[in-house]
């Protein structure tokens, strides 16, 4: 069972985002309405509970098949549940109105993605990758693919997928091969004939939707060597008329899906390319350009995977609190014979502290969220200023949220005792299933090398250090704040903030010794992300407290954000000054060792 945070979500987006200065800071205010924000998370919900969510656990049990003639089923309820989402209008959310689109900003968008991944995430995948692939067609693709391709991927008629890795180039796209060979013009217009293997593709092959497709990186012949000579190409599973109906099968097949950890409700594919004349492809953009087109849409995926770290430990933090509201064990200190294991000490701290940081993971999210909106539709001079901020928050959300996701996750776990370990209660499940986060859109080291080398190096941390000062005003204000809680929240991110700075300034100091900053790299991801949170749960408590002078108050609501925001102080923040620590005292220690030591 799945139940959508719709009220968390609206505190966030009302409260720590402060949505309504964004939709009016992008000229948005008369269309993206309160109510209007409220009827879609509710109706979101609805349709994530009753049709999307049931298919979680079947579809983790069953997995998506592989047959003989190269077709893949998904899971039962896989299909029919994306084609809810297509009648909903659920697959055109964020994209531009002129292809269909609705246009939702992405501090709204983000907060519904998550509704879907907390749902089943193996499934939501489709959409993640379908979105990922609208995103960078709109940015870089001829008016005439965008005309041709875009509105039946919006009206979740066809899906997209993403096709970067080969057997020989995961992380290092520098070392991809596949083959793409212009030929002359024909009945189908300028085009190229695309050959090699793609491994990993999620979605690659499946039946829930009428065509799929492809966004292949591929060489030319005369490319240069390295990331320098990459071009990316549009591949259709069916060849597209001018007319938009379907035509030939294409040069494409499905050799076969991976068996899987987690998500196996999502079939991850290998691909062969052109077996027989080539898969015929259409560059996007200009040869040699593609890693740049791909680039342009990173953040965007990256932010994707960010959420749905975010999603499954919500799902995860559910299914404990319902188990451990049942389930009975002994008597709890100071209860009574009879009482659920929540009372116990020990499974209350558990679960206050995954709520915890699930509340703060939600509002950094949310955050991250409006930073791109006002990066793409804000006022013309700030533009410039939340591009920077949302590029310094990508990787932090996108690395703090995963690998997080895998604690709160195993807490979960933890929560159940044995049923935890158990498949049948599903806990398990999202344990295996959040464990690709960390992976997958970049490694948390890729993160990490983002966020030391281009991030903070760059500009000899320019754009961080202006974070921090924000963050440090507006402790400075919420330190005199009447509720004890806010107060102390605040104070405790100001000292945090002081052991940031020292982190900071460490792996400043190293900046030309490479080696030693990208040690400290996937350490400062994550202190950056404690802190972060830390900032946010300060002003969620702010805000709790205020409201909870009103008259009205929902007082149960409220107190509860009050404690998550001093349980976070206390068992998530502290982890700023240990990470803070092993940054100034570990490049040593890790640099000394050789790899051929390590082989006794
Ligand atoms: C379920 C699943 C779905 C996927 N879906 C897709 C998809 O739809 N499309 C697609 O194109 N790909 C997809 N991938 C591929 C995924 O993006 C890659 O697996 C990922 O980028 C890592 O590449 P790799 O597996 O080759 O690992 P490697 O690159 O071999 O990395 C191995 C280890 O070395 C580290 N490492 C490598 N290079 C560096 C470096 N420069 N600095 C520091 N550390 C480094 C990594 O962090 C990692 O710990 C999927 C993978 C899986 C498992």
């Amino acid at each position: 069972m799945y139940t959508a945070p719709l009220k968390d979500i609206q505190f966030v987006l009302n409260h720590v985002a402060d949505i309504n200065k964004v939709t009016a800071a992008i000229n948005r205010q008369d269309d993206i309405t309160p109510d209007l924000v409220d009827a879609v998370l509710t109706e979101a919900g609805k349709l994530a509970a009753d049709v999307i969510a049931p298919t979680n656990h079947t579809g983790d049990q069953t997995g998506s098949r592989h047959h003989e003639d190269g077709r893949v089923t998904t899971p039962a309820g896989f299909a029919e549940a994306y084609q809810a989402m297509a009648e909903g209008g659920w697959t055109a959310m964020d994209a531009a109105e002129e292809y269909g689109g609705q246009n939702m900003p992405m501090v709204v968008s983000s907060m519904v993605n998550e509704i879907w991944q907390s749902a089943n995430m193996a499934f939501a995948l489709c959409h993640l990758l379908t979105q990922g692939q609208v995103y960078a067609l709109q940015k870089s693709a001829s008016e005439e693919q965008k005309n041709l391709y875009l509105p039946p991927m919006l009206e979740g008629r066809w899906t997209g997928t993403m096709n970067l890795t080969e057997p020989q180039a995961g992380t290092d796209l520098a070392a991809i091969k596949t083959k793409a060979v212009k030929t002359e013009s024909d009945a189908l217009g300028t085009h190229y004939r695309i050959s090699g293997q793609k491994i990993y593709i999620t979605y690659g092959e499946h039946d829930m939707a009428e065509n799929i497709i492809h966004l292949v990186l591929a060489r030319t012949p005369d490319a240069p060597e390295g990331v320098k000579g990459i071009s990316v190409f549009i591949v259709p599973k069916f060849l597209v008329n001018a007319d938009g109906s379907l035509g030939e099968r294409n040069d494409v097949h499905c050799v076969s899906i991976e068996k899987k950890l987690g998500i196996k409700g999502s079939p991850t594919a290998v691909l062969s390319y052109g077996d027989n004349e080539g898969a015929v492809g259409y560059l996007v953009g200009e040869e040699n350009r593609g890693l740049e087109i791909m680039f342009g849409m990173m953040n965007h995926a990256r932010f994707s995977v960010g959420l749905q770290g975010l999603a499954v430990s919500e799902r995860a933090l559910q299914q404990a609190i319902g188990y451990a509201m049942d389930r009975k064990q002994g008597t709890p200190l100071g209860g009574q014979s009879g009482d659920a294991i929540i009372n116990h000490p020990d499974v209350l701290r558990i679960i206050t502290t995954m709520k915890a940081e699930i509340e703060a993971m939600r509002a950094l999210a949310a955050v991250g969220g409006a930073a791109m909106d006002l990066a793409h539709g804000g006022a013309e001079a700030d533009r410039a200023f939340w591009d920077e901020r949302a590029a310094l928050l990508v990787p932090i959300i996108k690395g703090w949220l995963t690998e997080r996701s895998l604690a709160v996750t195993s807490l979960g776990v933890q929560v159940h005792g044995g049923m935890g370990f158990i498949e049948e209660t599903g806990a398990a499940q999202h344990y295996r299933d959040a464990r690709i986060l960390p992976i997958y859109e970049g490694t948390t080291a890729i993160q990490a090398n983002d966020l030391v080398f281009r991030k903070t190096l760059r500009d000899e941390g320019k754009a961080v250090f202006t974070f921090l000062d924000e963050i440090d005003a507006e402790m400075i204000t919420l330190a005199g704040n009447d509720h004890p809680v806010v107060a102390s929240a605040a104070m405790a991110v100001t000292d945090a903030l002081a052991d940031a700075r020292l982190a900071i300034n460490h792996i400043l100091s190293s900046a030309n010794d490479p080696r030693r900053s990208a040690v400290s790299g996937s350490n400062y991801v994550m202190l950056m992300g404690y802190l972060a949170g830390g900032w946010l749960m300060a002003r969620s408590a702010a805000k709790a407290a205020e409201q909870l002078e009103a008259d009205g108050a929902d007082e149960n609501f409220l107190n509860a954000k009050l404690v998550t925001a001093d349980s976070y102080m206390g068992h998530a923040l502290p982890q700023v000054m240990a990470l803070a620590r092993s940054i100034l005292a570990g490049d040593d220690a890790v640099l000394a060792m050789r790899p051929d030591w390590l082989q006794g």
